[in-house]
């Protein structure tokens, strides 16, 4: 049965596996994190939440903010103006990959990937004033807490070491699919990767996903069911750049991890987890919080297929 004692325990398994990964260092703030912190936080469609380990510690939720960067853009965008300048097909590359973009004409495989993420910024950019703030009040609401915060420390560092992502974002203006300043942009991208929030948070704020758009702890959905369906759809397909197969096969769950070591899951209509280890494989995604997952999964029973 799921309890605090329960995710304890299970923590407990997949401990051992710290020290297999690498935390990741191609951003340096992000090099000196502790590896052996390991939490995990169940919210269940009814607001309840359970919680293990370091679940209140808070962590760099790096790519995970692709989802509500996304989820902002489908509320100020027709799916007509998003859909023709970003795709929905998983990409089998590397997160930070361009090589498609050459291919393509320029419009990213999906928007789970930098490429994609980068073009939600671009357009994020064009339709609000305050970009940055604007993410933080919608984290703020959706978490259920007043404390979330943009580590400007990682900000900075993903700022002074922008070459790939300036890359690529240029790479799309070439071809026309990027309208805004590129390092204006790369700004307001790296402030939503750089936003710290901890697993508790991070499963409350996606609980929308797991209630057809209604989030815990607010009366008023932030999306319709369908959009909600959509959403999931993305994350089992592309949640996991080109380890989303194998993740699905193993765990069963729509998700988004972030190379700050964060993993949300959801089950549609039941709850959403969140598990974090910041050490991570080689495709980028948690090596231990999968193998939580994956346990998790299989111990309780849940999985959509
Ligand atoms: N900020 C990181 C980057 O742009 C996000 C990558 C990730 O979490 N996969 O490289």
């Amino acid at each position: 049965m799921l309890s605090n004692a329960s995710l304890e325990e299970l923590l407990d398994v997949v401990r051992p596996l710290i020290g297999e990964g690498h935390v990741a260092d191609y951003i340096p703030a992000l090099a000196n994190v502790n590896p052996n912190q390991l939490g995990i936080a169940v919210c269940l469609a009814n607001g309840d939440v359970f919680t293990a380990g370091d679940a209140t510690e808070r962590f760099s939720i790096q790519s995970i903010s692709k989802v509500f960067a996304l989820t902002a853009a489908l509320t100020r965008f027709s799916e007509d103006e998003l859909w023709t300048r970003v795709g929905r097909e998983p990409s089998g590359q590397a997160f930070n990959s361009l090589i498609q973009l050459e291919f393509e004409k320029g419009k990213p495989r999906n928007p789970f990937i930098n490429a994609g993420a980068l073009v939600v910024a671009d357009m994020l950019q064009s339709r609000l004033s305050a970009p940055k703030q604007r993410m933080l009040e919608l984290l703020r609401k959706l978490a259920n807490s007043t404390d979330i915060y943009i580590d400007h420390d990682v900000a900075s560092s993903e700022f002074e070491h922008m070459a790939r992502n300036a890359a690529i974002a240029y790479l799309m203006k070439s071809h026309g699919n990027f309208n805004n300043d590129v390092e204006t942009v790369l700004q307001s991208y790296f402030s939503y990767c750089a936003i710290n929030m901890n697993c508790v948070e991070l499963a409350t704020a996606f609980s929308f996903l797991a209630k057809k758009g209604l989030p815990c702890h607010r009366n008023k959905s932030l999306v319709n069911e369908r959009c909600t369906r959509r959403l999931n759809a993305l994350l089992a397909t592309c949640g996991l750049y080109d380890e989303s197969g194998d993740f699905a096969f193993r765990v069963g769950m729509p998700a988004k991890s972030g190379v700050g070591g964060g993993i949300v899951a959801v089950i549609p209509g039941e709850l959403t987890v969140c598990v974090w280890s910041p050490e991570l494989n080689e495709s980028g995604n948690s090596l231990v919080g999968t193998a939580a997952l994956e346990l998790f999964s299989e111990r309780f029973g849940h999985s959509i297929f």
